[in-house]
């Protein structure tokens, strides 16, 4: 029942969005060396890197 959010930084900053699940805002970091996924402690939310060079055309 947990969000999964696509981003394209390697720092995410995560409030939970407000509601239930708010919380005070924390910075993420994603490292691409590891899974490409960090999970917020607070909230549980995942935040998945992205692949920024698909989909545009350079
Ligand atoms: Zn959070």
């Amino acid at each position: 029942m947990f969000e999964t959010i696509e981003t394209f930084q390697t720092q995410v900053a995560c409030d939970g969005g407000g509601g239930p699940l708010g919380h005070p805002r924390v910075y993420l970091h994603i490292d691409p060396k590891q899974d490409n996924r960090v999970t917020c402690p607070y909230c549980s939310r995942t935040y998945v890197l992205g692949h920024p060079h698909l989909g545009h055309a350079a």
